[in-house]
């Protein structure tokens, strides 16, 4: 990699820790009993913790690393709709009617984030930015628009087809064939999101014990006897929220969730007007290749946020600088002279069906698998995870307890990744 690339001040930590430092948590005291036990205190856990607390369960949450340290302080902070697979495709597996449920939970929670900002005042950025979604070749246009055509029905009403010939009102790039536009997508600041969370979930009276791994977990007559760096605890409910971090302590899940590493790059503060120009209508970006591409404007509009994935194997986000900035100059020219001042990265969750799963297995409750796209569904589905577990009737979701599939040989560790990755950077590039 060229120095060059480099800004003078450049540094391996998101771009969003700047903003937003790190929380210094009061150290506690490891409780001996509690109601509710959380693993994991990103998104899911503490939306968990703040619906069993307000119902009258004592909640503590437990991290190994700092608050937050997980994919929810790192993420690139763009909102969709979120649930990958098409209408045809759950259709198959689950019959339209659930099919159509499913689909919904994703609206569901794309709205009912946004109104959870609001209402608990949590100031984050959040902007109903909408999402411009690039076709990288003539062919994926010409799907994305026969697609769009026969099936609008499925597709938000607002959502728009982008000729070719009106892309540059949404970006200043000829990169892209046409794409499609959802007015409803949105974009926060991950970082400022989560201490949000973390502050409303602590004004509740949410116990967070930080740097405390659970090392094992223990099933009792009435709950679980959990082992953790700080000594043992008994818990009556337990409930694990580790996303992309999941771990040999809960081996079922485990088995159940691919952790694929996801890159980020922030440039460093670009002349004035710059951003306004290539990102016009402050939209977030993703594109029609199968290895995701995701970038935006940061929330000051200085700078872009660009992250993807760009090697086979997981690398060193010192390393994964240069091809990132390569992919950026691709779409954007202009930014080739434009050095990067952070560069990170971090786990994504995915399962081997693309939908995030939620249930109560042997006892134990989880929410994980968002497969890139947990600032909403982590968000809603650890609310619906706590509200479950107080009881109450709306905890209930169309993805409840559906088949959680694993693979034969695979207990945690994807090797398969690079020959999947090499795979669709080969599809990306000759058979689009
Ligand atoms: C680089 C990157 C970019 C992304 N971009 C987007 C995006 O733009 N939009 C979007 O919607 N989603 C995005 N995502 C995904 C999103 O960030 C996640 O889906 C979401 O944050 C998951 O939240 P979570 O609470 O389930 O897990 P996490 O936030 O990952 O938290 C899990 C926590 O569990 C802890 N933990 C694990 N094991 C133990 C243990 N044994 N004991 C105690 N603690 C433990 C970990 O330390 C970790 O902090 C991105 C993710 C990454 C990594």
């Amino acid at each position: 990699m060229k120095t060059s690339l480099l800004a003078p001040n450049y540094k391996d930590t998101p771009y969003w820790w700047d903003r937003t430092k790190r929380p210094i948590l009061a150290q506690i005291d490891l409780p001996k009993k509690v109601d509710v036990a959380i693993i994991g205190s990103g998104y899911t856990g503490l939306q968990a913790s703040i619906q069993t607390i307000r119902n009258g369960l004592e909640t503590l949450v437990l991290e190994s690393e700092q608050a937050g340290w997980g994919g929810s302080s790192r993420n690139g902070g763009q909102i969709s709709t979120s649930i990958k697979p098409n209408f045809t495709e759950l259709s198959k597996r689950f019959g339209s009617e659930h099919a159509r449920a499913i689909l919904q939970e994703g609206e569901n929670a794309l709205e009912w984030v946004g109104k959870f900002i609001q209402e608990e005042g949590i100031d984050c950025d959040f902007l109903k930015s909408g999402r411009f979604h690039g076709a990288h070749t003539p062919n994926q246009y010409q799907i994305l628009k026969r697609n769009f055509e026969q099936n609008q029905q499925n597709f938000d009403p607002e959502t728009q087809l982008i000729s070719p010939a009106e892309q540059h009102y949404e970006i200043r790039s000829n990169f892209y064939h046409g794409g499609l536009l959802y007015p409803n997508h949105a974009s926060l600041d991950p970082a400022r999101y989560h201490q949000g969370l973390l502050d409303c979930a602590l004004n509740c009276g949410v116990k967070i014990k930080d740097r405390c791994a659970v090392r094992k977990i223990e099933r009792q007559n009435e709950g679980f006897l959990l082992y953790t760096d700080s000594g043992t605890l008994q818990t009556r409910e337990l409930a694990v929220s580790t996303g992309g971090y999941t771990g040999s302590v809960t081996p079922w899940q485990q088995r159940r969730i691919i952790p694929i590493g996801s890159y980020i790059i922030a440039t460093e503060e670009l002349e004035d007007g710059l951003v306004d120009h290539l990102i016009p209508m402050n939209r977030v970006i993703t594109d029609t290749r199968k290895l995701v591409v995701y970038y935006r404007a940061s929330p000051d509009r200085k700078r872009i946020l660009f992250g993807g994935r760009v090697s086979l194997n997981e690398t060193d986000p010192n390393k994964s600088v240069g091809a990132l900035h390569t992919q950026l100059t691709k779409i954007f020219p202009q930014l080739a002279a434009a050095r990067v001042s952070h560069s990170w990265m971090g786990f994504v969750g995915f399962t081997f069906d693309f939908l995030p799963h939620t249930g109560v297995k042997d006892g134990i409750n989880y929410s994980m698998g968002y497969c890139g796209s947990g600032v909403s569904l982590a968000s809603y589905f650890g609310a619906k995870m706590g509200q479950r577990i107080a009881g109450l009737p709306e905890g209930k979701s169309a993805l409840d307890d559906i088949s959680f599939p694993t693979r034969p040989l695979y207990f945690g560790n994807p090797w398969f990744l690079a020959p999947s990755i090499l795979f669709y950077q080969l599809k990306d590039r000759y058979f689009s």
